[in-house]
């Protein structure tokens, strides 16, 4: 579904280069759940934005669905990036918008028809457990709630692939542990291949299959979470 190949990402700065990325090989298989583990700054981040598109890699080969997707142009790259949702640590919410809206308007950007629309903000709000908040604003969730809003808003696109970005990381346990339920489920029942990014190794014991364990820009260790860690 996703296979990396001696992908590398550097940045200039003032101070000189940073390698974020360097040699990095791996493939995320259909139907799988893939974490990528290590501490801040192991260039994590930097990974998963080459496999969103939002960053293009400075060498090696990103392929998404048998489809070479360094170099691609624009219309395509779009193309591509529709099969893909991410949530993230922070939800990326918008304050001013209620929940339904919050699901509704990037889908509003794509050619989906209203009673669609409808259908879906309302098939996905059920699927996270917030059939009843169509109405609330995100300042009266939790923020297991949000996490919630925002998994139901990139369902909603109907992607095949989710990528999680620390995204239980501003959670308390309990919370942590529901929210890993639902991308359980969520691979289970809709078939949602899943790469998730984490600095917590429970999260990874919780619910990868397989897993990267990333240090200083490169891949360490990769192998079947019950071949890496013992399962919790
Ligand atoms: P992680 O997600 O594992 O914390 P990151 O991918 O955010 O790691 O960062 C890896 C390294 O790359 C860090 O040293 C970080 O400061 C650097 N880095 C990330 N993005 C940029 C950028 N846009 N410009 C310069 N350096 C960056
Ligand atoms: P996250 O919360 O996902 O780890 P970060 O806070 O690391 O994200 O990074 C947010 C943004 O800042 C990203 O676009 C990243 O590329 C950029 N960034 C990270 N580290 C640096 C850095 N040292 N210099 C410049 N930009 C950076």
């Amino acid at each position: 579904m996703i296979k990396l190949s001696n992908v590398s990402k550097s940045f200039q700065t003032k101070k000189g280069t940073i390698q974020a990325i360097d040699d990095v090989s791996l493939e995320v298989k259909k139907g799988e759940i893939f974490g990528v583990i290590g501490y801040s700054g192991a260039g994590k981040s930097t990974l998963i934005r080459c496999v969103n598109l939002l960053e293009a890699p400075t060498f090696g080969s990103v392929v998404i669905k048998d489809k070479e997707v360094t170099n691609l142009p624009a219309e395509e790259l779009l193309q591509v990036r529709r099969k893909i949702g991410m949530i993230f640590q922070g939800f990326h919410l918008l304050k001013t918008a209620n929940v339904y809206d919050n699901i509704a308007i990037p889908l509003r950007l794509t050619e989906v028809d209203k009673e669609e629309l409808d259908k879906r903000v309302t098939k996905y709000l059920k699927i996270v457990g917030l059939e009843d908040k169509h109405d609330a604003y995100p300042g009266q969730l939790s923020g297991g709630q949000k996490q919630r809003v925002a998994i139901a808003r990139a369902l909603a696109q109907e992607p095949e692939i989710l990528l999680s970005d620390e995204a239980t990381s501003a959670l308390d346990p309990e919370t942590t542990e529901s929210i890993l339920e639902l991308l359980l489920k969520i691979n289970k029942e809709l078939g949602i291949t899943i790469m998730l990014i984490t600095h917590e190794m429970n999260v990874i014991q919780k619910i990868c299959d397989r897993v990267a364990v990333m240090e200083n820009g490169k891949v360490i260790e990769q192998g079947r979470t019950v071949d890496i860690y013992a399962r919790a």
